[in-house]
């Protein structure tokens, strides 16, 4: 069948790198399985801790006959890379490495990987089918405000916005007032940075007096690389007019670019032809059929440099059942709106910061900008959430401002089932982000 007749929308014909996105499942399975293999026989050969493991499970590379063997692989996790820096887990000499990444390190000492040319293609097309996807075309101006550097945001979205022929403004983040003032003499069209410094962008907008509708010519937010809920994209669609897409990525595996939405929005579609998906039960670590909830495990089919087998990265979702509208046949995963790290334990009920957001962001007046502090107490630890609502509600009287605060306690309490206290904070009063928000200051941990 000819590519054009899985368009999902004849005005937006399907992008040549998006080919793999629709190749026949039988297909995509057998290239996997060959892949699997191939890769296994080059971690058992050249990864001496991959090749210690199977042989105490007494697992040989050619144990895998189907794609289901996979579970007789072991796992790998942070530990291991922060066990093995910097490059122990590498299976290629440093002359084949091209570059080096580093995580963020949001949950600790940052891990490192190491690319080869290959590694960056592959990851380059990740982020290209992705902007393909999100309807991205070469008369794009794509604003990369993605940190440049170790981090894999910025590097990733500027080598995707080559390869599709984009025109590119490699901002970096930070200098605010800067961004503004190319975003618009550029006429930029796209803009690729963390959903959190989005929302600081508009505000310094806001300051300026500067309507995204009015005076910008942005139509597409490519967000990522840190958990945001259904109900920010709808905030941010809403302020601004934008779409706003959702792009999912760990340097472990690549960077951005192993997942991303398309406009059907039923999930993000897996690059599953290079990223290969399992969800397992987190607890007792068994394979998980699509459709149920749990942690999300990748294996890099075709990575050289540093492969990942088994690699578990604590977020949570599920792949979907169904096949897209889009016609790709590659499957989805729900966004992802919690890892396992970020649970809060709070009065011994489970608490995610993204179960908060949702329920904050269904009051109307209340903006995008919210803090959860947590106090250890002698009696009981206490939950605090300060929150920015418009500047409107500060001018009202104090009883229209109880009753707000009011309605946002109902709407959390709803949610969670625990008693916060909320304290309502004016416009611009609580700390934005450049990068990665930290919005949960937990000071029960010493
Ligand atoms: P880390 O934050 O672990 O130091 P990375 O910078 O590689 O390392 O970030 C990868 C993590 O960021 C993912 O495992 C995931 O938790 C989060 N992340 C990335 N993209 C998204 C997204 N679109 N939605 C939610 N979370 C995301
Ligand atoms: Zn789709």
């Amino acid at each position: 069948m000819a590519l054009f007749e899985y368009a999902y929308d004849v005005n937006t014909p399907v992008h040549p790198v998006s080919a793999p996105d629709y190749m026949p499942v039988e297909q995509l399975r057998a290239l996997q399985l060959h892949r699997l293999q191939q890769l296994v026989q080059r971690c058992y050969e050249k990864v001496p801790l991959t090749r210690k493991r199977m042989d105490e499970r007494g697992v040989r590379p050619e144990h895998i006959k189907t794609l289901k063997d996979i579970k007789l692989l072991p796992f790998m996790m942070k530990s291991d890379l922060r066990d093995e820096y910097p490059i122990g887990l590498a299976a290629s000499p440093i002359s084949e490495i091209a570059r080096f990444q580093c995580s963020s390190g949001t949950t600790g000492k940052p891990i490192c990987v190491a690319n080869t040319w290959n590694d960056i293609r592959v990851w380059q097309e990740g982020t290209m089918r992705c902007l393909a996807m999100y309807g991205i075309r070469s008369n794009d101006v794509l604003q990369v405000s993605y940190g440049y550097g170790l981090f894999t945001g910025g590097l990733g979205l500027h080598y995707g916005g080559e390869g599709l022929g984009c025109a590119v403004l490699p901002t970096s983040a930070g200098n605010t007032d800067r961004q503004l003032m190319l975003m618009h003499d550029l006429g930029v069209t796209a803009i690729a940075c963390t959903p959190s410094y989005f929302l600081r962008l508009i505000d310094e907008g806001q300051k300026k007096g500067i309507d995204f509708r009015r005076d910008m010519k942005l139509k597409h937010g490519i967000f990522g690389a840190e958990p945001w809920t259904q109900a920010m994209r709808e905030k941010i669609e809403d302020l601004t007019g934008i779409t706003a897409h959702d792009i999912y990525g760990l340097t472990e595996i690549s960077g951005p670019g192993v997942a991303g939405d398309c406009p059907h929005r039923t999930g993000l579609h897996i690059f599953e032809d290079h990223f290969y998906p399992e969800i397992i039960d987190p607890d007792t670590l068994e394979p998980l059929p699509d459709g149920e909830e749990g942690e999300l495990v990748f294996t890099t089919l075709t990575r050289t440099g540093m492969p990942m087998l088994r690699y578990r990265t604590r977020d949570l979702t599920r792949l979907s059942v169904n096949r897209c509208p889009c016609g790709r046949t590659i499957r989805t995963m729900d966004r992802i709106n919690a890892r396992s790290d970020d649970m809060l334990i709070v009065h011994g009920v489970n608490v995610f910061p993204s179960q908060i957001e949702t329920a904050l962001l269904s009051v109307h007046e209340v903006q995008p900008h919210y803090q959860i502090i947590l106090t250890p107490t002698e009696t009981m630890d206490k939950m605090e959430i300060k929150v920015e609502v418009t500047a409107e509600c500060f001018s009202d009287d104090i009883k229209s401002l109880e009753n707000l605060r009011k309605r946002v306690f109902s709407a959390v309490n709803r949610i969670i089932g625990l008693s916060p206290t909320i304290t309502l904070v004016e416009p611009y009063s609580l700390p934005r982000s450049e990068g990665k928000i930290k919005r949960v200051m937990d000071l029960r941990k010493r």
